[in-house]
């Protein structure tokens, strides 16, 4: 039987999904040949690509004037496009330091220029998100994590900033997961793995408008205006992350989009919390107005409990639930395609435990 999924990323896809990739792998639409053995710039192929981009623009509710692009690279590659396209010469970009993620990308920002911190919450190993900040006028963007997969907490609300400045978002790991306002962001970017897809390809959403901006000559795969203008197809694009993306998304779209998964994502969430509260033998690690919906992280209150709990989710066919090495404990990450069940078998190992001690 498949395991209970809760693995950080690359995770849990719907197994109807998995057998339809597998099938393409073999003979893609009829054709008597792989979908990965065949031109990027065949019909089939660009069918694809389409696909993929109107299923992103129609559950996100994008708005006329952004682009919607699959790149390759990693969100890692994003931290890096972000600031070159964003930063005009001479200009500032800021940014809200909540974890891991967020850190990277204020590393490579600070490597190309003026790069502000405007708020951090490292000083309690990132188990909040600030609230007291202003985002000051003349910064050309602002960039956030949406939701930090390494420590469990998540954006309930978007930072303000003034019109004059981008708003940017790195949303690997809750794209799809609830409703946002596209319009209110200039950039979304989002490596697939987290819960759109497999690795290998991110999603960017970008308004035109911002682009071309900056008064310098960005390299032409580090443009997002290349990768425009060729519509996602200047260079091979990577044909079976496309591919499962798409399918992803066609599932997602089938199972009442965005806004019926937010329901089942809250329940989900409330359901874990509820027994990380209830159960003295569980503490949540992120502060409670802050937490996840995403990635639920935990610990136990009493350490001796350890080799017991671990036997009893892995005998229970759990997976993935080892916490990160910077936080420990558990990290239970219940993206879109971990079902509800899967949730509720977690909650009973948890309540089993407690019955032992
Ligand atoms: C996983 C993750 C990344 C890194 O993604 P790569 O595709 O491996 O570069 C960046 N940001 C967030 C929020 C993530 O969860």
């Amino acid at each position: 039987m498949k395991k209970h999924n809760f693995s950080a990323g690359p995770c849990v896809l719907p197994q109807e999904v998995l057998e339809q990739a597998s099938q393409a792998v073999l003979n893609f639409n009829n054709l008597d040949l792989s979908l990965i053995e065949i031109s990027h710039r065949s019909k089939d192929f660009i069918a694809v690509m389409d696909k993929a981009q109107a299923l992103a623009k129609e559950l996100l509710d994008v708005p006329e004037g952004y682009s919607v692009l699959f790149l390759q690279g990693g969100a890692s590659t994003q931290f890096l496009m972000t600031v070159m396209n964003l930063l005009k010469k001479d200009g500032k970009g800021a940014y809200i330091s909540t974890g891991s993620w967020s850190k990277k990308a204020i590393t490579e920002g600070k490597k190309f220029g003026a790069i502000d911190v405007i708020a951090s919450s490292e000083d309690k190993n990132f188990n909040y998100i600030p609230k007291d900040y202003s985002c000051p006028e003349d910064a050309d963007y602002l960039h956030f994590t949406s939701n930090n997969t390494i420590f469990g907490t998540q954006f309930h609300e978007f930072p303000e900033v003034s019109e004059g400045t981008v708003l940017a978002s790195d949303m690997s790991s809750d794209i799809f997961s609830r409703k946002i306002d596209v319009s209110k962001f200039g950039l979304i970017y989002a490596g697939a793995q987290k819960n759109m897809g497999p690795a290998g390809t991110t999603l960017v959403i970008v308004k035109d408008e911002i682009l071309n901006q900056t008064g310098r000559d960005i390299p032409t795969m580090l443009n997002y205006k290349t990768h425009i203008s060729k519509e996602s197809m200047f260079n091979t694009p990577p044909v079976f992350a496309v591919y499962v993306s798409m399918l992803t998304l066609d599932w997602l779209k089938k199972n009442g989009g965005v806004e019926a998964i937010e329901k089942v994502n809250t329940a989900k969430a409330e359901l874990l919390y509820a027994e990380i509260d209830r159960n003295p033998l569980f503490e949540g690690v992120a502060a409670v107005e802050d937490r996840s919906k995403m990635n639920v992280t935990f610990v136990l209150t009493d350490d001796s409990k350890q080799e017991a709990f671990d036997k009893l989710w892995n005998n229970a066919g759990v997976s993935g639930l080892k916490g990160h090495r910077s936080v420990g404990g558990y990290r239970a990450s219940i993206y879109n395609a971990l079902p509800l069940e899967s949730v509720q078998v977690l909650v009973n190992t948890m309540k089993e435990l407690e019955k032992l001690s």
